[in-house]
């Protein structure tokens, strides 16, 4: 790092959840022990605020920032030293296109959403955004996706207390309050050997709609890749990840990041994109505009990976026996 504007330093604010949450292992939805060394909290007083990026102690007073928390943590006291730490944490960040999600749930509270759910598969008929897309309607009933009239947004619901949304008239997305789940997650188990990882859930669907036994996992947003590697360690899983993100110069920086952290948790990954040349960004830009050429693209990736994959638990299985 050579350089650090004010900028990037405001872009590692909102890493604070992340921090929380990663480093250390804290439910940023309900109150957590305080992190001041000097107070004793008995009962958890300290909360975490989106609004500010920052923790406050509601009974001590202290508030934090991340950049103060690193400063605890790692023992460091000047600023520079600080934002050298976020920066190797959180590398090329001013890279790193926050998409801000708009919080529309109280705070502190898991919420039932399924009468909410049924409300708008029931609606589902009035947009025809997925249809644009070319997304296979028979997937829109498998998952019960629906439609919210009142805000104009399709709702992908991921579990009963969990949604995503996005906006049909423009770029907006709305994420529920808590956990991000990751779209499918439950797959990642060691009955499924291959994977496609995507950054959005319309991609994964595009995938599902060429092929329908494939089996994909959508992050919700690159940054959410801290929830698949939580993921597998839980589940241990060791089958194989096809990384595959947009294509993109953000996209391309974070193959690279979530290839390295799965190698130390021996997962073996590929990044590869399905996406050929012509300015495509997306796998759902490129079923839109080149359905043919996406699944010949998929196919061909897809048998050789079968192959590959096949072929290194031949090894394994022989390695046992010897
Ligand atoms: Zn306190």
């Amino acid at each position: 790092m050579s350089f650090i504007d004010r900028k990037s330093i405001d872009n590692f604010k909102p890493m604070l959840a992340d921090y929380l949450m990663i480093k250390h292992n804290i439910n940023i939805n309900q109150p957590f022990t305080c992190l001041n060394p000097d107070h004793e909290d008995r009962h958890p007083s300290m909360s975490y605020y989106a609004k500010g990026n920052i923790c406050n102690c509601f009974s001590c007073g202290t508030h934090y920032d991340i950049f103060d928390l690193i400063g605890l943590d790692y023992g460091v006291e000047s600023f520079k030293e600080k934002l050298e730490i976020a920066d190797k944490l959180y590398p090329n960040i001013s890279e790193i296109v926050f998409k801000k999600f708009d919080v529309v749930e109280a705070d502190n509270n898991v919420i039932d959403f399924t009468n909410y759910f049924q409300k708008c598969i029931s609606k589902i008929n009035k947009t025809d955004y997925l249809n644009e897309r070319k997304i296979n309607p028979e997937l829109l009933k498998k998952y019960n996706v629906g439609y919210d009239e009142k805000r104009e947004m399709v709702v992908f619901p991921i579990n009963k207390n969990c949604y995503f949304a996005r906006s049909v008239t423009g770029d907006g997305k709305i994420k529920s309050k808590g956990t991000s789940y990751l779209w499918n997650e439950n797959l990642i188990n060691s009955d499924n050997k291959l994977i496609y990882i995507t950054e959005s859930i319309i991609d994964s669907l595009s995938l599902e709609t060429i092929d329908s036994d494939v089996k994909t996992v959508a992050l919700n947003g690159l940054p959410n890749y801290k929830r698949l590697l939580k993921i597998v360690e839980e589940n241990k899983y060791n089958g194989t990840f096809v990384l595959a993100f947009d294509n993109d110069k953000t996209g391309a920086m974070y193959q690279d990041i979530v290839k390295e952290e799965l190698e130390k948790l021996k997962v073996s990954s590929f990044s590869l994109t399905l996406i050929s040349g012509t300015g495509v960004k997306d796998l759902n830009e490129a079923l839109i505009k080149n359905k043919d050429s996406l699944m010949k693209n998929y196919k061909y990736v897809n048998d050789n990976l079968k192959i590959i994959i096949s072929k290194r638990e031949e090894e394994r299985n022989s390695e046992i026996e010897l």
